[in-house]
């Protein structure tokens, strides 16, 4: 007899976005004349960097010649990738890393959920409420224990230190689904609270290259420590609209070790080679030409305009959401704008307001957790007609 995995048993209900479709698509058929803009999804709308685009075709042919075929690459990436992240991402910032530190994936996702692998089951987690929904069901699913770190407004939605030993502890920054950031004094506490308790920080930098403001820090390894307690996770896909081609990238330190229960000190970065090695096909070598040439001359100024494109809507909406008297986070670091709903109303019944009132469909806080009840979130990844045209709505109907 196959026995399952009982931990699948106690994920909640991935309901949050298939209850939002729902509603929607039911709205839709009673009211079939009414124009409804989406500003719920996480999904972004500009198409990829020219540069990105251009690179791929000629990768695409080089597959076509037996003397530019490739086949089989390295599960860790192409070293022309590494270098470009290696001298682009990090050592402007004054962050040396090795090739060897650098593996490249199909994206955050699958590296945030599958990080676990290498972790043993009894590790106490630590991560935000609300939060990104994978870090929290990948856990369930191995079956590790959560601790949830509040965040809210009276902390301004950035979490205290845990009043406990955590063993693990996922950070998100620039924050899905808040819009918060973490400045350097707030980021050095927390490698300073790994440091100290040995811990293991996942750091999640999806977001990092919507940081507007120079002060705040766009790398964990930043922070004087930090390649002793740090994983960090990087995306394409919300920087160079990557969310369809797949790519992204991890940096697992050579320094960084965990314990095994006796004591012994063991290399991450090992055990992530040998995991992804086995489990892990690497990424397709055009995908990997299409990422190299984000960092080309053009392909940073076409980036660019894409992150100032969702930035200008964010910060519109956030300027029309104040006016019309809603309290908003987020919008200036980040493209999410975390919105309280109004007093004594429920994240979704606010979601069914928004949408019958202004035909406008947004995130139900309480789909990122307990405390996002309360509250609603808005992406600025649509198009800018449409966020336009939803915010006049917005402040003439709600
Ligand atoms: C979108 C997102 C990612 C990136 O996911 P990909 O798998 O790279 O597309 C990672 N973390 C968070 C918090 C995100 O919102």
């Amino acid at each position: 007899m196959a026995l399952i995995n009982e931990n699948f048993l106690h994920l909640p209900n991935n309901y949050l976005f298939s209850e939002i479709a729902q509603r929607v698509k039911a709205y839709k058929a009673g009211h079939p004349s009414s124009e409804v803009i989406s500003l719920g999804i996480g999904d972004v709308t500009r198409p990829l960097p020219r540069a990105s685009v251009d690179a791929m075709k000629q990768a695409a042919e080089e597959m076509a010649y037996a003397r530019t075929f490739r086949g089989y690459g390295p599960e860790q990436g192409y070293d022309f990738l590494i270098e470009a992240i290696i001298c682009n991402d990090y050592l402007p910032r004054g962050i040396k890393l090795k090739p060897d530190e650098v593996f490249i994936s199909d994206g955050a996702k699958s590296d945030c959920g599958n990080i676990g692998d290498m972790l043993s089951v009894g590790n106490s987690v630590g991560m935000t409420d609300p939060v990104y929904p994978v870090y929290a069901d990948s856990n369930v699913m191995c079956g590790r224990t959560i601790t949830y770190l509040p965040c809210r407004a009276a902390n301004g939605f950035v979490p205290s230190l845990p009043d406990k030993k955590l063993d693990i502890i996922y950070l998100c920054y620039p924050n899905n689904p808040t819009g918060t950031v973490l400045t350097r004094a707030e980021l050095k506490r927390w490698v300073d609270y790994a440091l100290q308790n040995d811990s293991l920080i996942v750091y999640d930098g999806a977001y990092e290259a919507y940081i507007q403001d120079a002060e705040i820090p766009h790398s964990i390894y930043e922070i004087d420590g930090a390649s002793l307690c740090a994983i960090e996770l990087r995306s394409f896909s919300k920087t160079a609209g990557f969310t369809g081609v797949r790519c992204g990238y991890t940096i697992v330190p050579e320094k960084l070790t965990a314990a095994t229960r006796h004591g012994e000190r063991i290399s991450l970065n090992r055990l992530w080679n040998r995991r992804q090695c086995t489990k892990f096909n690497g990424t397709g070598y055009i995908t990997q030409r299409g990422a190299e040439a984000v960092y080309s001359r053009e392909g940073k100024e076409q980036t660019r305009q894409i992150i100032a494109y969702y930035m200008e809507n964010a910060r519109r909406m956030k300027e029309d959401l104040q006016h019309a008297g809603f309290g908003v986070t987020g919008g200036e670091n980040a493209p999410y704008l975390w919105v309280k709903t109004p007093e004594g109303v429920t994240s979704w019944e606010f979601f069914d307001r928004m949408l019958h009132r202004a035909n406008v469909v947004v995130t139900p806080g309480a789909g990122f957790g307990a405390e996002g009840e309360g509250f609603v979130r808005l992406t600025a990844f649509g198009k800018r007609e449409d966020c336009v045209k939803a915010m006049k709505r917005i402040r003439e109907r709600m």
